[in-house]
């Protein structure tokens, strides 16, 4: 359904040389599917959620390739026709965006609207819809009369969720929706959207820097690093350790909760400045198995059993056959 070929995203910088925020990433969202794409802060995770709803800002922005919602190419496509395909065709739920509800209107008139600016609705059905998805994300039907500032953060995110469905979208890009909540609350929110997921049928790319939580909700995860997706597997192999030396660090960061003694061990170092050219493998310097085509090759894509993933290592050991150039 979404299939996104070679993105690339350079911000223009005020000293003159662009950061390549996002390099050549290429990967699907298929109908029905509900995937996770996580990374450290800075990976260009948020950036390429941005880019698919083609929310950057042109004229600072170089962004390339194609991203195509069920043959429908959106980067070339006209503002008019674009307009038509936000919030019926794919929606996204920003990071903190349920802090930017109007203060001085009712979550009704919100809510309203969105529908009003998108079709042709009579009062009657708008509140009906309102209260059914109110209900969907588990709230009163009574807070559509409420004001943003009388609800807690955990009810105005899931309000958030229910906007984003108001008009059915296929889509909804989900960007840290649940990061400036506490874990209690957090919990319900990913167990609530995975059910709204199954029951409504729409797909969710899924965007967070927390692995273990989005291993408990998506069906498959795409890692990224520096801005490539360096590993794109089902859950159920990453939760078994995943292959890349990344994906694995990155597990290696949570502890088990049911040992008696937990280890965490870090990932040294930083990741690249991707304002220069990143020659080989962009995770090579804090990589512990690199070895001698790290630094000069960039790793290509191959297949594995379930997936692809990008590493030297894993073509030398088990082989699997390249995707792309
Ligand atoms: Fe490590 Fe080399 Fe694989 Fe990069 S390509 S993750 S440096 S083994």
């Amino acid at each position: 359904m979404l299939e996104v070929k070679d993105l690339r995203v350079n911000y223009k910088t005020q000293h003159g040389r662009p950061v390549t925020a996002v390099r050549g990433v290429s990967f699907t969202v298929p109908d029905h599917s509900f995937v996770g794409l996580v990374g450290e802060s800075g990976c260009g995770k948020s950036t390429l959620g941005f880019a698919i709803s083609r929310l950057l800002n042109v004229k600072r922005n170089e962004v390339s390739g194609y991203v195509q919602l069920n043959g429908k190419e959106l980067l070339t496509m006209s503002d008019r026709e674009l307009r038509k395909l936000r919030w019926s065709k794919i929606a996204i739920v920003l990071q903190g965006g349920m802090n930017a509800f109007n203060p001085v209107l009712k979550i009704k008139q919100q809510f309203m609207d969105v529908m009003r600016a998108h079709g042709k609705f009579r009062v009657q059905d708008m509140v009906e819809r309102i209260g059914y998805l109110l209900e969907q994300v588990k709230l009163d039907r009574e807070v559509m009369e409420a004001y943003p500032h009388e609800l807690s953060g955990g009810m105005k995110q899931r309000v958030a969720i229910a906007l984003s469905l108001v008009l059915e979208p296929e889509l909804i890009i989900l960007d840290e929706p649940t990061t400036a909540l506490d874990v209690v609350v957090q919990r319900a929110i990913v167990d609530m959207l995975q059910d709204l997921q199954r029951r409504m049928k729409f797909s969710v790319l899924f965007i967070s820097h927390d692995l273990g939580l989005v291993l408990e909700v998506a069906q498959r995860v795409m890692v990224m690093y520096a801005g490539d997706i360096i590993e794109d597997e089902s859950a159920d192999v990453l939760l078994k350790g995943g292959n890349h030396p990344y994906t694995k660090a990155l597990l290696n960061c949570y502890g088990d909760p049911q040992s008696e003694e937990v280890r965490l061990v870090g990932i040294p170092g930083a990741p690249p400045d991707l304002s220069q050219p990143v020659v080989g493998c962009a995770f090579a310097p804090r990589c512990a198995d690199a070895f001698a085509p790290c630094t000069l090759h960039q790793p290509p894509r191959v297949k594995t059993e379930t997936g692809s993933i990008c590493c030297h290592l894993y073509t030398e050991m088990k082989g699997g056959s390249k995707i792309g150039n």
